[in-house]
């Protein structure tokens, strides 16, 4: 079976050249025509010597997606790639250009099983998990292309992260690789919906990543109706493990707040919130939700908005409302595959 070499580091690279007798330098002379001159034909590879060449061609494979279709939004701040993958599942990628540098929202899983009432990558279910060669390849897809830096990834497509745990560190350690992407793991963002064992596991890596937890409610009860998944795991128990993870990793956790009209965001919900989280050291993501036509959920009006932020404010909390990019790309994850899947 060919060898796919895509997503490797550098010493997984140089053992494999090595096995084929080849010397340990030409790994990294392989991992530059990849990585850092994107030239993925072997007979282009002229450095190589021919022998390598042709054992390239018989012994190994590039698996990489290739782009079906391509929305940038009218202010050029944000661009959505649908990619499709060797066994032919679809999966969304999103680059947000700001001033500072570009950041990627990558999916972990083709589809999803968490059943969050606002999106469009669950209505089918999980389809499978995706291994790190396929997260770096999403990361590539753009960076090919770019003419600024990548400065940060999130995790935050299609996909619960941290079902798919080992593949998705594998990434997380590729993307921080000198040789491959070198983004600082500061800058890598994991979102999740508040897997409670898998956040202890994730603090005991002592990874300073950015922990996002979708928390979309103040309670149960709330939580319950907008995140399925949050009926195994009681929202005290998602906080209590959040404080784990900025006690152990020195990490303030980000907590995502889906704003929904007449949903979450009253001010007796903001109270609530501000008790549920005490004196945690945190920051609030507070997002208006964007309406589509598959589902009737609204965000609040801006004075609503500015009420829920100025009651958390007056507790102390850090919040911050995101500015919602690329609404006119469709940019909640898995809206452009089921635009692309029903224009066939
Ligand atoms: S929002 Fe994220 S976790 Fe929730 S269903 Fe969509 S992809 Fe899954």
């Amino acid at each position: 079976m060919p060898f796919n070499i895509w997503g490797h580091t550098l010493p997984e690279m140089e053992e494999w050249v090595v096995s084929k007798g080849f010397p340990k330098f030409r790994a990294k002379q392989l991992q530059d025509y990849l990585y850092r001159r994107y030239i993925y034909d072997f007979s282009e590879m002229k450095q190589l010597p021919a022998s390598m060449r042709d054992m390239l061609k018989e012994e190994a494979l590039l698996n990489k997606p290739e782009i079906m279709s391509t929305l940038a939004s009218n202010d050029g701040d944000t661009t959505k790639i649908l990619l499709k993958l060797s066994d032919a599942s679809l999966i969304e990628t999103v680059c947000m250009h700001h001033t500072y540098g570009n950041s990627i929202c990558i999916s972990t899983q083709v589809g999803c099983a968490m059943g969050c009432v606002f999106c469009a990558s669950t209505r089918k279910g999980l389809e499978r998990n995706l291994n790190a060669s396929e997260m770096l390849a999403q990361v590539y897809a753009f960076k090919e292309k770019l003419d600024a830096p990548i400065h940060s990834i999130v995790l935050m497509g299609s996909g619960e992260p941290l079902t798919n745990y080992e593949e998705v560190l594998r990434f997380i350690r590729l993307a921080n690789d000198p040789g491959l992407l070198n983004i600082s793991l500061r800058n890598i963002t994991l979102s999740t919906c508040g897997i409670v064992p898998q956040i202890y596991r994730l603090a005991e890596e002592h990874l300073p990543i950015t922990l996002a937890i979708s928390l979309h409610a103040p309670n149960d009860e709330i939580r319950n109706r907008i995140l399925p998944v949050s009926r195994n795991f009681k929202i005290e128990d998602v906080v209590k493990a959040s404080r784990y993870y900025f006690k152990t990793t020195g990490r303030r956790v980000t907590f995502e707040y889906i704003l929904i009209k007449d949903i979450n965001a009253s001010p007796e919900n903001a109270e609530e919130l501000c008790r549920l989280t005490g004196k945690m050291n945190c920051h609030f993501n507070l997002i208006p939700i964007n309406g589509t036509e598959h589902i009737q959920l609204y965000p609040p009006d801006m004075n609503e908005i500015r009420k829920f932020v100025s009651i958390l404010e007056k507790h102390g909390k850090s919040v911050t409302v995101r500015r919602q990019m690329g609404d006119e790309i469709q940019a909640a994850c898995g809206q452009l595959k089921r635009r692309f899947l029903s224009d066939k």
